[in-house]
């Protein structure tokens, strides 16, 4: 069998060691504490969130680790001044901005992930000053499985809590995830729907959180995978396509623009699939926007088949529902890649129940729901397909519905 590689998620014990250690490294003494998001998987419900629709994202184990000060009076540095250091960035060498000089497209790079958070809490009318922070991470960057929300959230519930914002209830965390969700899209420039964010601070251990993108609202969702001898495996296909971009942006033009020819806010309102097909066929482009609407109508109808089987404790059923929706990502919304469909193809044909991508698409991750007893042999397989077809050496975690952000 091919040799497979293996994303651990770090103890939390020893993230918070790690942080904590480089911080008396870089700043001096302790930090005011250690807290952590997690990264995400999404269960069921693609391309659905920017849409007012429905998704089901799970916490992955793996989490990003912050150990955060904030600016004390006697430090000689103004009281808007962030240190920051990251263990996967620069050598881990320590960036200084000021919140005051934070905006749209300001600072460029990583640490607008982090101060656009304080930023967006600022704007939002909340007093945030200053802070030290080191980070460190056990989720793998750039593979859709949201390392950049998990940076946000752990930054939020920090910022949260050494400023006494009273934010750590779920109202108070749905608060916090617009602040990540402004952060990520105004200040680091990339579009993002919402799912991640409100994955990593909102979801509870052992459950998957359906979504609602409409109202935002959430239910938590038992996903009890250990009791049914199953596992969800992540295949990180390592593909970062260069298009992914600008066919995001492209995507989100055609559903709303299909919208507004329909006349509703977002595409959640169409109940109808063949009459609003029907409604469609006078653009000049109906064929492909038909086909755009009907993977939204379908992935938000299989959220709630979904939802209807976890609830009722039939998880193995899940797995075909993955499949389909692979297939609508795949054909209809046309996102999807040659890795990932070697992934989700190699990964059934090994006796896993059902897969699919997951993200926006154009390379990242992929999911299968497999028997716990199986996992090794599907990785393998899906492992020596990649070698077979030449491709990149792909990574594996499993996933696991682990706790939302927290104090560490
Ligand atoms: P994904 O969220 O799917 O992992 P993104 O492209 O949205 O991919 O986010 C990855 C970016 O987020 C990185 O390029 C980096 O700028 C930032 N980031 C994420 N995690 C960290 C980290 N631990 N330290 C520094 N920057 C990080
Ligand atoms: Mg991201």
């Amino acid at each position: 069998m091919t040799e497979t590689s293996w994303v651990a998620a770090w103890a939390p014990a020893d993230g918070t060691a790690r942080v904590t250690a480089a911080f008396a490294e870089h700043f001096g003494g302790a930090p005011d504490g250690v807290w952590s998001a997690p990264g995400r998987i999404n269960v069921i419900g693609e391309h659905t969130d920017y849409n007012g629709g429905l998704c089901m994202p799970a916490a992955l184990p793996h989490r990003t680790y912050v150990a955060l000060r904030t600016r004390s009076a006697d430090d000689g540095l103004p009281r808007s001044a962030v240190r920051l250091a990251s263990a996967q960035e620069a050598g881990g060498d320590v960036v200084t901005v000021d919140l005051a000089d934070v905006g749209p497209g300001r600072p460029g790079g990583w640490t607008a992930y982090v101060v656009g958070v304080a930023w967006a809490l600022r704007e939002a009318g909340h007093d945030v000053a200053g802070f030290d922070a080191v980070v460190d991470s056990c989720v793998p960057y750039g593979a859709g499985l949201s390392s950049s929300a998990a940076l946000e959230c752990s930054v939020a519930v920090a910022l949260d809590e050494v400023h006494g914002l009273g934010l750590g209830d779920d109202a108070g965390r749905a608060v916090l995830a617009e602040a990540c969700i402004r952060a990520e899209n105004g200040v680091a420039g990339a579009a993002t729907g919402g799912m991640d964010q409100a994955a990593s601070l909102r979801c509870r251990e052992g459950h998957a959180l359906l979504l609602d993108c409409r109202d935002g609202s959430t239910r938590h969702i038992p996903l009890d995978l250990e009791s049914h001898g199953l596992a969800l495996l992540v295949i990180d296909t390592r593909a970062e396509h260069q298009l992914a971009d600008g066919q995001y942006a492209s995507r989100r033009a055609a559903c709303e623009r299909a919208a507004a020819h329909l006349g509703v806010a977002t595409l959640r309102e169409v109940t109808e699939l063949d009459a609003a097909l029907a409604a469609l066929a006078t653009l000049p482009d109906a064929e492909v926007v038909g086909r755009r609407v009907r993977h939204v109508v379908t992935d938000n109808a299989r959220v709630r088949e979904v939802e209807r089987l976890l609830d009722a404790g039939d998880v193995e059923a899940v797995g075909p529902v993955l499949t389909a929706a692979h297939a609508s990502l795949r054909d209809d919304y046309e996102v999807s890649c040659r890795e990932l469909d070697v992934a989700v193809d190699a990964a059934t044909a090994a006796g896993a129940l059902g897969g699919r991508m997951i993200g926006g698409g154009f390379g990242g991750s992929a999911i299968a729901l497999v028997l716990r007893d199986d996992v090794d042999a599907v990785a393998g397989a899906v492992a020596g397909a990649f070698a077979r077809e030449g491709l990149a050496e792909p990574r594996f975690l499993v996933a696991t519905a682990a706790g939302p952000a927290g104090r560490s």
